[in-house]
């Protein structure tokens, strides 16, 4: 098999290999590595239903990731895909009210983030060796709250690299900023920033795009690498769960061999509902490709208008993960609909950081015919908490709730009864707070340990050892700066 190349969005840097590709991260010229071709399956639905995780992790990333032997890929799967996680099935798919949600949180900081964190730090140290690099690599990474956790468990301790997230004070949940100030392990440097996401991730970016930075980390040993949803080695291993539902859905005999399902799935940087749509292009019967928004509805405006347009409020939710106004990841759809074509997807995005705001041409809307685009607001969100547990006794997370409410929307509006698979992101003890109150206000007064308990015994759902954890754990980070200062505290953590 010939070698599968990776190229940027923006058409400059070249064609490099997968391996080359995770360890960069970001291309160059500040694109996306997009693969030259996306691949097929290699084995039929029903080959499919008969595979354990792992197994379909390693037949749809080989697809991928073609300059990896297999003894290499399937070492870092049987790595990242172990007792890490709760159960065997590593992403159970649980029925409620009629739809399917694929419980993508029980690794080990309960949120779907763990499905490629888990396995990116071995994809990262495997393509290092394979290219003959020395340097320690040092992952720099922006949160919205549960990327943070999921890439310093990940990293932490791994021997040649070094981990620095940076996440918006104001802007995460308190369980969520506990789990990443509390991370133990001596690579790993937590820092808060005053300001939101986007100027935590324009941050980084900025940070990549320092030449002169990155020759002074080059003469002190290190190099930087992204553990951001745009570095393809978390793309690729987020493909594998929509290959492995499908299979799961054949083999209970919900679906009929080759039957479409619909996809639904809570959005904020487009990485996981990418995923799904490069599954679907990988041959999986993925009908509509169902993208949920919160208030923070951009891309409900991008796909109901074709105008993506951030110059808005930024709105705090309760789905924070979801809190974003510039998605990275839908430069590679918006590359994709432009037929390939490099040079408008960079016109398009040098309007976007210019002016926040660029509109695609009647042609490449009517290539986003696979996709539908909805948006729940606090309300909604809230109701479908309560109204989903007093029906069937599930509780699901926030995040959760957001696609569980817009599919019912995309249901009621278009008729389209396929079975839908909703992605379920997050567990309820991530987001306890808000989902303990969407299901009744007068959980609001009480303590936070407490209301897990509470959630605990209304869901039957034991307590997670990732929050059972931190009840105690010593706050070991507490360092908070200006966005401006980012870079210094970065140098300051390397002593350079
Ligand atoms: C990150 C995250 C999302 C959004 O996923 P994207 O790939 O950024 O679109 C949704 N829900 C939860 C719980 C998350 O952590």
């Amino acid at each position: 098999m010939s070698e599968l190349m990776y190229g940027s969005t923006r058409g400059n840097g070249g064609k490099v290999t997968a391996s080359q590709a995770i360890l960069k991260g970001l291309a160059e010229d500040g694109g996306l590595y997009v693969p030259e071709k996306l691949p097929k399956l290699s084995v039929s639905f029903e080959e499919l239903a008969g595979l354990s995780y792992q197994e379909t992790a390693y037949v749809v990333m080989k697809q991928f990731l073609t300059d990896f032997t297999e003894e290499e890929l399937r070492s870092c799967i049987a790595r990242a895909y172990d007792d890490k996680f709760d159960t065997e099935e590593i992403v159970p798919i649980k029925e409620a009210a009629g739809v399917y949600y694929l419980e993508l949180f029980h690794g080990a900081t309960i949120a779907f983030k763990d499905m490629a964190l888990s396995i990116l730090p071995h994809l990262m140290v495997t393509a290092a060796k394979k290219n003959q690099v020395r340097n320690e690599i040092v992952v720099l990474t922006a949160t919205s709250g549960d990327t943070g956790k999921a890439a310093l468990a990940g990293f932490a301790d791994v021997p040649g690299t070094r981990i620095i997230v940076f996440y918006p004070k104001d802007g995460v949940s308190p369980i969520q900023e506990k789990q990443m100030v509390t991370q133990k392990g001596k690579n790993t440097f937590v820092v808060g920033i005053h300001g939101n996401f986007d100027d935590a991730q324009n941050g980084v970016k900025k940070i990549f795009r320092d030449k002169e930075l990155s020759e002074e980390l080059k003469e002190h040993g290190f190099q930087f690498s992204s553990a951001n949803s745009i570095n393809i080695g978390r793309l690729v291993p987020q493909v594998v769960y929509y290959a492995y539902a499908y299979g799961q859905l054949l083999k209970k005999g919900a679906v009929s061999s080759g039957e479409e399902i619909n996809v639904t799935v809570p959005t904020g940087n487009f990485g996981n509902i990418l995923a799904a749509y490069y599954a679907k292009l990988l041959g999986v019967p993925i009908g509509k490709l169902i993208c949920a928004s919160n208030e923070n509805k951009v891309l409900y405006d991008f796909f109901n208008t074709g105008a993506y347009d951030r110059n808005r409020k930024f709105i705090l939710t309760s789905s924070p993960s979801m809190d974003i106004l510039i998605s990275s990841n839908l430069e590679r759809l918006v590359y994709k609909i432009a037929g390939d074509d490099a040079v408008k997807d960079a016109s398009l995005m040098k309007e976007l950081s210019e002016k926040g705001r660029y509109e695609i041409t009647d042609e490449m809307r009517k290539e986003l015919a696979d996709f539908y685009g909805a948006f729940a607001d606090e309300k909604e969100t809230a109701a479908e908490i309560k109204n989903l547990y007093e029906k069937t006794g599930y509780v699901i997370d926030t995040h959760t709730a957001v696609a569980s409410c817009v599919y019912g929307k995309y249901r009621a509006e278009t008729g389209d009864g396929k079975k839908a698979l909703i992605a379920s992101t997050a567990s309820p003890y991530k987001f306890t707070r808000s989902v303990m109150k969407a299901i009744d206000e007068k959980y609001n007064d009480m303590e936070d340990f407490a209301l897990v308990d509470v959630l605990s015994q209304i869901s039957g759902v034991p307590v997670p050892p990732a929050i059972e954890e931190i009840r105690t754990a010593p706050v070991l980070h507490k360092t908070v700066c200006e966005a401006s200062a980012m870079k210094d505290i970065v140098k300051q953590f390397l002593e350079i």
